[in-house]
């Protein structure tokens, strides 16, 4: 058997990934012909590739490596944690350390009554839980009719069958037989796209106003929960009009309809604050946690759940958990990074100095030709590729096709910047600093010159009519 390591040649690992390594969100045989950029190391907020490139991560690995890559802390916290106890299960009345502790501080950090924790291993299972977690509530409370979760058009809840089903992603719903009976979708607040001759703030309302009407369409009697991100990442970075999410609270207040909030993105300072929740003023009853949980450093997530929603769970046997609840290593590598964001003050770094820094960084490309609307809150930003600014106009070419042609110009600038159909949207690490954040916009709008001068060689530059 050879060993596989980063000395070999970029072109043999090539070879070797496409023969045997079947990617996630990937059409493989596409891949496999342009060939796959292998990733050999990372510090700070740069990666570099077996070719010798540095890129700049704008995307922190997958939304995730928010203390920056390359923390020895963490690696140490690893293997110290390997050695004492590598594994135990938290399954049969037992539990150790690292569990321990890690739910105590979650309790500490997350809002309100949020004093509890159900964990496992990523942001899919965590809302698979959350399904079952929710449904059980109502049973316990003798209302098993409560069963349908509310969820919204283009969010993103996971792959998994329960998790992508909360998920309103269309060509994900496509494979497999997704969704699953009792959950439901309404619009999502995307002003930009979908918000016609309104305002923002009445588009807002009337969106979250859907949520009341699903609810009166299917009964209250039948309805467990709503669930969102505080603002969608998968999605497009869509930023809720601010009418939004006082209504959507005030709807969940009204009707007995418990409030999950899926904080994998947003939480762990993304938006400035420990949580989104916390930034858009939601009071959810349970949130979903795991990317930045650990920075991605191990695949960890969970849900914090409140007391009256945990003391009620607590009265019945809740008949779930996964082998690697809770793991001590997860576990152990999570506190770390936790302890790293409180003592760096790295929520007081985005909230003070690199989300207003990176605001007006990030607006300043408004004034581009094919920039339509840019949006950011902390460090998550997107903005929209248009053909014509003033009428919000999609292009004629199908959709992603300018922000495909926008991404490779990234990547030929050492930006590691993502498309979702025509908008490009950043998450970089939380510890960025000014000057990173200069070459992020210099490379970004380097990137959108060539895109736009690409598109215009193509006759790409039509508004669908
Ligand atoms: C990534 C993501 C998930 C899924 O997390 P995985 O760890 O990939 O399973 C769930 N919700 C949101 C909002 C996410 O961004």
């Amino acid at each position: 058997m050879t060993t596989i390591t980063n000395h070999m040649p970029t072109a043999e690992l090539q070879a070797l990934d496409a023969a045997h390594h079947m990617h996630p969100f990937t059409h493989n045989d596409s891949l496999a012909e342009k060939g796959v950029r292998v990733i050999t190391r990372a510090r700070g907020v740069y990666l570099t590739d077996s070719d010798g490139h540095e890129l700049l991560d704008a995307m922190a690995g997958l939304w995730c490596v928010n203390i920056g890559y390359g923390r020895r802390e963490l690696a140490e916290a690893a293997a110290r944690q390997m050695q004492e106890l590598p594994y135990y299960n938290t399954f049969f009345q037992t539990t150790h350390t690292p569990a321990i502790a890690l739910a105590q501080k979650l309790a500490e950090r997350a809002p309100g009554d949020l004093n509890h924790v159900f964990f496992a291993s990523s942001g899919s299972e965590a809302n698979d839980t959350n399904i079952r977690l929710v449904r059980t509530y109502w049973d316990a409370l003798g209302k098993p009719s409560k069963k349908t979760i509310i969820s919204r058009m283009n969010a993103y809840h996971g792959s998994s069958v329960g998790s992508g089903s909360l998920g309103g992603m269309a060509f994900m719903h496509a494979q497999g037989g997704l969704p699953i009976p009792d959950v439901v979708h309404i619009g999502q607040p995307h002003w930009w796209a979908e918000g016609g001759d309104m305002t923002p703030e009445e588009f807002g309302l009337a969106r979250a106003r859907e949520l009341e009407t699903m609810i009166e369409t299917l009964g209250e009697d039948n309805v467990a929960a709503f669930i969102a991100e505080p603002v969608q990442g998968a999605g497009g970075v869509i930023v809720p009009p601010d009418s939004y999410w006082p209504e959507i609270q005030r709807i969940c207040d009204k009707y007995e309809i418990l409030l999950i909030a899926d904080e994998v993105i947003c939480g762990f300072g993304r938006t400035g604050n420990w949580f989104g929740s916390q930034t858009l003023n939601i009071r959810p009853d349970i949130m979903t946690i795991a990317k930045g949980l650990s920075s991605g450093y191990q695949p960890i997530g969970g849900s914090i759940v409140s007391d009256a929603v945990a003391e009620v769970i607590a009265q019945v046997e809740f008949a779930h958990g996964y082998t690697y609840s809770g793991h001590p290593v997860a576990a152990a590598v999570a506190l770390e990074n936790l302890r790293i964001l409180e003592e760096e003050n790295i929520v007081g770094h985005v909230r003070d100095v690199a989300a207003p820094y990176m605001k007006t960084a990030w607006e300043s490309l408004q004034d581009h030709p094919l920039v339509g609307e840019t949006r950011i809150v902390g460090l998550m930003g997107s903005l929209a590729l248009t053909p014509h600014k003033a009428s919000r106009a999609k292009f004629a070419a199908e959709a992603g096709t300018a922000g495909l042609i926008c991404r490779e110009a990234c990547f030929a600038n050492n930006l590691v910047m993502r498309h979702v159909g025509d908008r490009m949207i950043i998450s970089p690490p939380l510890i960025i600093q000014p000057e990173d954040i200069d070459k992020l916009i210099a490379r970004a709008r380097a990137a959108l010159d060539i895109c736009h001068a690409e598109l215009k060689a193509q006759g790409l530059l039509k508004a669908a009519s």
